[in-house]
């Protein structure tokens, strides 16, 4: 069975550490003891209770986080975010910034815009198809927040350091980079990130809050949409999804046990990111879409010489046991998602792969 797994490189839900995976197998029937199913047990049992607080005590070990910051898991994915940001955190007179780097920024300007909030667009890539993440954007100091997306899992490109928003409080999408390198916290009142590409199943979006940026929510919010119905309750005013909670917990355990914490881990990153980068870069049939400093660790996204030849190249690959490798639907191309839990011999797996079909096909 374990033999039969393949080389996951698909953008999400995407690959989990496989000690996790087993760790989920072994435990899944009989849960820490309890006789049960982590997927049978009440989410008011001491037993979930100490899954959700070990969850959070990790993130913000991990994260550098102090006191002010609260971890809440919330359902609706990272769109539902787009929505509820603006929401709870712009009322009448307030206004804040957005950059627009790609299909998630859009999204995010969007439904803010839909409800009438008073945001600007202060930068966009848009003029180059989103292959780049702008600088020197003049940020707005009266603004509430600033919106990023800090990795552009679709166009493959992360911003490499974060704008300097003269104080503002960054609010950023790290849907698809979450935990991979250090941060500067200090900069950011607010994270988010969808759990399934780089934590987790998909079913649970985590979002790091600030205290300051909590107490704005204006009151006719409606309760399950306020941010602090989920920092009173814990995340859970009602069932929250346990399973995912669970799995992220487990992967957050990974993350220090076993990597070693955010600095090993970023470090591991970097190594599998130069691996496919350095080889397209001598390549002439290999051909990368993002500019070169604004290119993605998390999401390495690439052309070939003919849209015939990415056909031949996904479908081979996944006959040689390389999964996921089409780009997205929207951009075409291919695209080789290596999030944290994507072990190096998967991306030396993948390299082999496109060298050799390079060899063939060039
Ligand atoms: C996948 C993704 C989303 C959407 O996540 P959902 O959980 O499906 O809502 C948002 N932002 C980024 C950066 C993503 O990669």
């Amino acid at each position: 069975m374990k033999a039969d797994r393949i080389h996951n490189f698909n953008a999400g839900p995407a690959a989990l550490p496989l000690p996790v995976l087993e760790e989920i197998q072994e435990s899944f029937l009989n849960f820490a003891g309890s006789g049960m199913s982590i997927t049978e047990v009440s989410h008011r049992s001491k037993w979930f209770d100490d899954v959700i607080n070990d969850a959070v005590v990790r993130a913000k070990r991990i994260l550098k986080l102090d006191d002010r910051y609260h971890v809440l898991f919330v359902q609706g994915g990272a769109s539902m975010q787009f929505c509820m940001i603006p929401m709870n955190l712009l009322g009448a007179g307030d206004t804040a910034d957005y950059v627009n780097t790609g299909t998630w920024s859009t999204k995010a300007i969007k439904e803010a815009e839909i409800q009438g909030k008073a945001i600007r667009v202060v930068a966009s890539s848009e003029d180059r198809n989103f292959s780049y993440i702008p600088e020197g954007i003049a940020f707005n100091p009266n603004a509430v927040y600033a919106h990023i997306t800090s990795n552009n899992t679709i166009k493959g490109t992360q911003w490499a350091q974060f704008p300097d928003t003269s104080g503002v409080p960054i609010v950023s999408d790290m849907s698809s980079d979450i935990f991979s390198r250090p941060l500067d916290v200090e900069k950011f009142g607010m994270i988010y990130a969808g759990a399934q590409k780089n934590m987790g199943p998909a079913g649970v979006c985590m979002v790091i809050i600030r205290e300051d940026l909590l107490g704005r929510s204006p009151k006719d919010i409606p309760t399950m949409l306020r941010y602090s119905t989920f920092a009173e309750k814990n995340s859970m005013f009602n069932t929250p999804p346990c399973f995912s909670v669970y799995t992220v917990q487990l992967v957050l355990k990974w993350l220090e046990e076993t990597i070693g914490g955010l600095d090993k881990m970023a470090a591991l990153n970097r190594k599998k990111a130069d691996l496919l980068y350095d080889y397209m870069d001598q390549s002439e049939f290999y051909r990368g879409t993002a500019e070169k400093n604004s290119r993605s660790l998390m999401n390495v996204t690439f052309r070939l010489p003919s849209e015939d030849l990415e056909k031949t190249f996904v479908a081979e690959a996944l006959e040689n046991g390389l999964g996921g490798l089409k780009g997205h639907r929207s951009v075409g191309g291919c695209r080789a998602s290596i999030y944290n839990p994507t072990p190096l011999a998967s991306v030396e797996a993948l390299l082999d792969f496109m060298k050799t079909f390079e060899r063939k096909n060039g």
